[in-house]
């Protein structure tokens, strides 16, 4: 990945970095992190938002978005992320392309650097760096993601009713995913690479009692099948046994990746109280982080709903908490001035 450009140049030679005073920093450019800096313009806080690594987040590798609500007719994740971008910037977002490679929360104002050298300095901040699905990384994942292969059955699942799916994970995830898939397709197979789930019990319990799902035990998932044309979709898996080594394929239609995501925090780390997952912990319906100031929105601090709607719901509420927040300093300072 290619070094950002840096926002301001004097000349073309010399790259000047810059240091920039917001009084909110927003991080990163998923539906939280836009929805934040919507809000967070309307109400003439003038934020600075860092776009990161993947402008758009997640939905910017799907396809057809059937559940965000607001359209009739299906529309494209990258059309539906653009269109948050420009009204983000439209109502006054100075919107950043570059990528927040050091944070120091110890003390206000916040400072952040990034990779083009400019830095931070904000009185609040906005993380909504997200989450970013795990991958198995074998032959044929990735040239098939999106065309078959998909790592969100929430999102792609109702493209594959009345057909046949394979989930490969073992954890609540997947056995979440299988079992709602198995209300749209034909028949869910669950493939996992040992012979007991992680899943919790309850979890456990659904999913065997479902007559159109199959567990495939001890399997490990050695490729992902496509079809024979100039943009293939997917026809299947290449499996094989875990003790035995015996080689099959599985014929499927649709093929859903739960192996686990991984929350965007690894700046964040000994900064922020995280969970075991690293997912950063907030108030119980709020966004207020373990740091006065510092507010997160998204998959970063979800691991349980994880949908564009709920990340814009939550960026919403951030921007919220954030200028509450930025007034009370305001009348605290003015106090003091007193
Ligand atoms: P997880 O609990 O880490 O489970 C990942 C599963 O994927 C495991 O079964 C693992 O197999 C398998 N796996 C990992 N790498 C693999 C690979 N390369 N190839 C094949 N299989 C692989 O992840 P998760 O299910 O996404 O859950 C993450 C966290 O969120 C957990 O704490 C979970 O409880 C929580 N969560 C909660 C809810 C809920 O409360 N409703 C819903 C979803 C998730 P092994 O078992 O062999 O390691």
């Amino acid at each position: 990945m290619g070094r950002y450009a840096p926002n301001t140049r004097h000349d073309p030679e010399v790259i000047v970095p810059t240091t920039h005073k917001p009084r909110l920093l927003i991080i990163g450019a998923g539906p939280a992190g836009y929805t934040a800096a919507i809000y967070a313009a309307r109400a003439g806080l003038k934020p600075v938002l860092v776009a990161g690594m993947q402008p758009g987040g997640q939905l910017t590798i799907t396809t057809d978005v059937e559940n965000y609500p607001g359209f009739a007719e299906a529309v494209q994740g990258p059309w539906l992320m653009d269109q948050m971008r420009a009204q983000a910037e439209h109502v006054g977002t100075d919107l950043k392309y570059d990528l927040v490679t050091k944070i120091d929360l110890s003390r206000r104002p916040f400072r952040a650097e990034c990779d083009s050298g400019d830095v931070y300095l904000a009185e609040a901040i906005v993380i909504a760096t997200g989450a970013q699905a795990r991958w198995i990384g074998i032959p044929g994942e990735q040239a098939l993601s999106g065309f078959g292969v998909s790592a969100c059955a929430t999102c792609d699942g109702f493209f594959f009713r009345g057909k046949d799916v394979a989930v490969i994970g073992g954890g609540n995830s997947a056995v979440e995913e299988a079992l709602y898939l198995a209300n749209l397709a034909r028949h869910v197979t669950l493939v996992h690479r040992r012979d007991t789930l992680r899943a919790e019990r309850i979890l456990q319990q659904r999913l065997f009692a479902k007559e159109n799902i199959t567990v495939l035990w001890d399997m490990v998932t050695e490729e992902m099948l496509g079809t024979q044309a100039a943009r293939p979709v997917a026809r299947g898996l290449g499996l094989r046994h875990a003790r035995t080594g015996e080689r099959r394929e599985l014929a499927v239609d649709g093929i859903f990746v739960a192996i686990g995501h991984e929350p965007a925090t690894e700046l964040f780390r000994g900064q922020l109280s995280m969970d075991e997952s690293g997912y950063l912990n907030v108030e119980p319906g709020g966004t207020r982080t373990s740091v006065a100031g510092v507010f997160a929105a998204g998959d970063v601090a979800d691991k349980v709903y994880r949908q564009a709607v709920t990340a814009a719901g939550t960026g919403c509420m951030a921007a919220l908490d954030a200028e509450k927040f930025l007034a009370s300093l305001e009348h605290a300072h003015q106090l003091a001035a007193e």
